[in-house]
């Protein structure tokens, strides 16, 4: 059997962040093992993730629609926006079923150094949200590192002329962590705890 074409796959592998040649290897072995329909069923999820997959047009959140479920549900709390970083963030503070309210996906962390930029950012549109009116708080869900920090206290800046509430959860999260590895109990506390910025 020609090496070419599983060569390919772990070329293809290596393109995605932190998996180096030994993984990629790794994986590809294991791909290669795999029963044809699950082997075929993660080829079909990146398709169908390119292919439908897009932003919401209010939060940035990832939905297959104009607009994402949360931002759609009208039992939500309009008045509190929680701004996170990635939408995989949102799952998980879903999943404490603390906070009630809408999401605003920033899409990365202010980072100058590399030039993450607040234009860069998802942050003119959170402005334009909070401008348009009827938000009463944001709760500043950052990643409790330098970025995380850098990107809290510039919204929390550029919010203060609008007279709102702006929050940052609470410690009790691992400091220079992603909240995305933090269990359920310590984001709880991490929401319930947030304080005033
Ligand atoms: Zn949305």
């Amino acid at each position: 059997m020609s090496t070419e074409i599983v060569e390919n796959l772990i070329n293809e592998i290596m393109k995605l962040p932190g998996i180096g040649r030994k993984t990629a290897q790794r994986l590809s072995f294991f791909i290669m093992g795999m029963p044809q329909k699950d082997a075929l069923s993660i080829a079909q999820a990146i398709i169908d993730l390119k292919e439908k997959a897009r932003f919401c047009r209010v939060c940035f959140n990832i939905t297959d629609e104009e607009l994402c479920s949360i931002c759609k549900n009208t039992s939500r709390d309009r008045g509190k926006i929680c701004v996170i970083e990635e939408p995989s963030n949102l799952i998980v503070i879903e999943k404490t079923k603390i906070f009630h309210g809408l999401y605003h996906v920033l899409l990365g962390a202010l980072s100058p150094i590399d030039g993450v930029t607040p234009d860069k950012l998802k942050i003119n549109e959170l402005v334009d949200r909070v401008k348009a009116g009827g938000v009463s708080e944001v709760v500043i869900a950052t990643n409790p590192n330098t970025k995380g920090e850098t990107t809290a206290s510039y919204i929390s800046q550029i919010l203060k002329p609008f007279g709102i509430k702006v929050t940052r959860i609470a410690y009790g999260l691992p400091i220079g962590g992603d909240i995305e590895f933090a269990d359920e109990v310590t984001l709880s506390k991490a929401i319930e705890g947030r304080r005033e910025l």
